[in-house]
């Protein structure tokens, strides 16, 4: 019991400590969730490494909120089942002018539309872009159960082939968030700041479905390591979010570092092979553009 006091201390101080930086490298920085199994619950009492005293406490809390990925099938329209093929143009009753809208139907490809508690899921799948926020009291607190044993999964594989891959940021609260955006937009002008980083209630990582790894330096993509998560992570249920020459259709430049959860279905339909994916902007129809 006083060993784990004193990791929760230990927790505390690097979570303070990092909140303070300015730096964006440190500013992401998080403890990593590396578990010693695949089982969310069976790493709390794990016996802890010396180093990684914030891993053990990390987990406890992916048991929080299991329910936040669940598609809202219930409450979506009968007609949900029928996406239409991406290549069929929307039915000519659609009103295009509002297929983005988050409260109209359909996107422009199509596929249904469903907001609930103010979170948007398109075809089941929850959407967090510049167009699509989520509310500030979001229940989520941490990395899902599903991403989060997504992760271990493939982060164990990573090291069996000789790679290795940890989480440097994953959940961030929108409170998190908007004090980092804010400290991009003072250093760096919003302009430049909307290109790299979310406002408050636009990211990802506050839907607990996102992670970046490694490092996020910009040459991350010359690594060995970059190189396997870019080709594996769809077996995982992960796609690389922000691919190159992208930054038009996500609203966001390229980041080969950070990865989000859309589960193995949707992913290695993302996936175009050669490590390279759609984005869900396009997969979906959908814009990714501030409304102000
Ligand atoms: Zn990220």
């Amino acid at each position: 019991m006083k060993y784990k006091l004193a990791l929760i201390f230990v927790l505390l101080f690097l979570c303070s400590s990092c909140a303070l930086g300015d730096d964006r490298t440190m500013i992401d920085v998080l403890p990593d969730t590396k578990p010693e199994t695949v089982s969310p619950l069976a790493s709390i009492d794990a016996e802890p490494e010396t180093t990684a005293a914030p891993e053990t406490t990390a987990a406890p809390e992916t048991t929080a909120a299991p329910e936040t990925t669940a598609a809202p099938e219930t409450t979506a329209a009968p007609e949900t089942t029928a996406a239409p093929e991406t290549t069929v143009a929307p039915e000519t009753t659609a009103t295009p002018q509002t297929t983005d809208a988050p409260d109209s139907n359909r996107t422009s490809k199509g596929f249904p539309i469903t907001v609930v508690d103010g979170v948007t899921y398109i075809d089941g799948t929850l959407i967090v872009n510049k167009t699509y926020g989520l509310p500030a009291d979001y229940p989520q607190k941490s990395l899902t159960p599903e991403a989060l044993n997504a992760y271990w999964q493939m982060k164990q594989d990573a090291a069996a082939a000789g790679y290795t891959i940890k989480s440097i940021s994953d959940y961030r609260s929108y409170y998190d968030q908007r004090y980092i955006y804010n400290g991009y937009v003072a250093r760096d002008g919003q302009a430049a700041a909307d290109r790299y980083s979310a406002r408050a209630g636009h990211s990802e990582h506050q839907s607990g479905l996102a992670i970046d790894l490694n490092s996020t330096a910009f040459d991350f993509d010359q690594t060995p390591e970059a190189r396997w998560i870019a080709e594996h992570c769809a077996e995982y249920g992960f796609v690389i979010r922000y691919p190159k020459g992208k930054e038009e259709i996500t609203g966001y430049m390229y980041e080969p570092w950070h990865i989000r959860y859309v589960g193995v279905e949707l992913a290695e339909k993302l996936y175009l092979g050669n490590g390279e994916f759609m984005t869900l902007e396009e997969y979906f129809g959908i814009s990714s553009v501030y409304a102000d």
